[in-house]
């Protein structure tokens, strides 16, 4: 295997609240993270404009706590990073000399903010690197969007970050935001040297999750990491519940190191003897069974859509419908296969038969 391939570590409090209370991350965050050794690239973050659902929540300390966030990248001697809504934030912050900066998900959603945040006149583009977080809901175009927008403007630094997506009760996730992997797979696909992150905090919206969704991103070959520290959660002003303590911080990043893969952007030699490539065929194989089994359902369904035409019957029969789910769900369930899941592909399937039918 060819050397590892570096990882970006983007660490810091969801918002930079205090000048004590920076101080305290940078001494705290520092010594969490000095060990970690070769091939990770650490960048420390704090919220400065926060983005809250809620007028009557924290609202960040803006331009006021630019000084608090770069003393405390110096401290630790690495780049800081902010996240930025509109132009006169990446000026402001660029002007404090910051350089790293991420788009939050609820502006990735519009495309005339990243717009004009791409457009923004600041002395060296070359400079700067940009974090696109996906959009709140998963559509990969309006994330495609967003990346496209900032090259087309000079751009060469670009980077995504996953934090999964608000899909509220048709998530079949308990963390906060349902990651739905495929979206960043698919990301990946389209631009295989794109480094894209996974932001494990705002995914799994509790501290104690945060480990696990660090866990899969370094298993599914992610680039790296966003995960919010604050030197006493508890108190934070913002998203105290999800941020871990540099100790805690510590404890993943151990799993970090020993889970990252090697080689990230290399698919193994087609060697037809390996054990890989084996697996793979039956793979294949399995496929082109399912999909025969999936397409003589839908002749099936289509066959019921004519009787249900000729008898004058609706095409949704709820009862009927909830009897096939129970029982997909129950035998998924002793399968050791997620009985959401489950639900979620029978949901497809179930669509896709009403469809055919009307
Ligand atoms: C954040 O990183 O603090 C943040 C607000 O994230 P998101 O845009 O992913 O909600
Ligand atoms: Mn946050």
């Amino acid at each position: 295997m060819d050397a590892m391939q570096p990882l970006t570590l983007i660490v810091g409090p969801c918002a930079a609240e205090s000048a004590g209370q920076m101080d305290a991350v940078a001494s705290s965050l520092g010594a969490a993270v000095r060990g970690i050794g070769d091939g990770v690239s650490i960048v420390l973050r704090a919220g400065l404009w926060k983005p809250r659902s809620r007028p009557d929540s924290f609202q960040g300390a803006g331009a006021d706590g630019l000084p608090w966030l770069t003393a405390a990248a110096q401290a630790m001697g690495v780049p800081a990073a902010t996240e930025v809504a509109t132009p006169e934030h990446l000026i402001t912050a660029y002007e404090a000399g910051i350089r790293h900066f991420w788009i939050g998900a609820r502006t990735t959603s519009n495309p005339f903010m990243v717009e004009t945040l791409a457009a923004a006149e600041i002395a060296d583009r070359t400079a700067v690197t940009w974090y696109v977080k996906n959009p709140t809901s998963p559509d990969i175009e309006l994330w495609c969007g967003a990346i496209e927008r900032l090259r087309q403007a000079g751009y060469e630094h670009v980077a995504a970050i996953h934090r999964g997506f608000a899909l509220g009760e048709h998530s079949a996730s308990a963390y906060r935001n349902a990651p739905v992997w495929s979206v960043p797979i698919e990301l990946k696909r389209r631009y295989p040297a794109l480094p894209v992150l996974t932001d494990a905090s705002h995914i799994a919206g509790q501290a104690v999750l945060v480990a696990d969704v660090a866990h899969q991103a370094m298993r599914i070959g992610m680039d790296g990491l966003m995960i919010e520290v604050h030197p006493h959660p508890a108190e934070a002003l913002s998203d105290a519940g999800q941020q871990l303590t540099p100790e805690q911080l510590q404890s993943v990043l151990e799993t970090m190191i020993a889970d990252r893969c090697a080689d990230r952007h290399e698919t193994p030699a087609a060697d037809e003897h390996s054990a890989l490539a084996v697996l793979r065929e039956q793979i294949d194989e399995t496929d082109d069974e399912l999909w025969a089994l999936i397409s003589r359902r839908m002749q099936i369904v289509r066959q019921i859509g004519a009787y249900k035409r000729a008898k004058n019957l609706p095409v949704l029969q709820t009862a009927r419908y909830d009897e096939i789910l129970s029982r997909r769900m129950a035998w998924a369930a002793g399968q050791g296969i997620d009985p959401q899941a489950a639900k979620q592909i029978m949901d497809i399937i179930h669509e896709q038969s009403v469809l055919a039918q009307t």
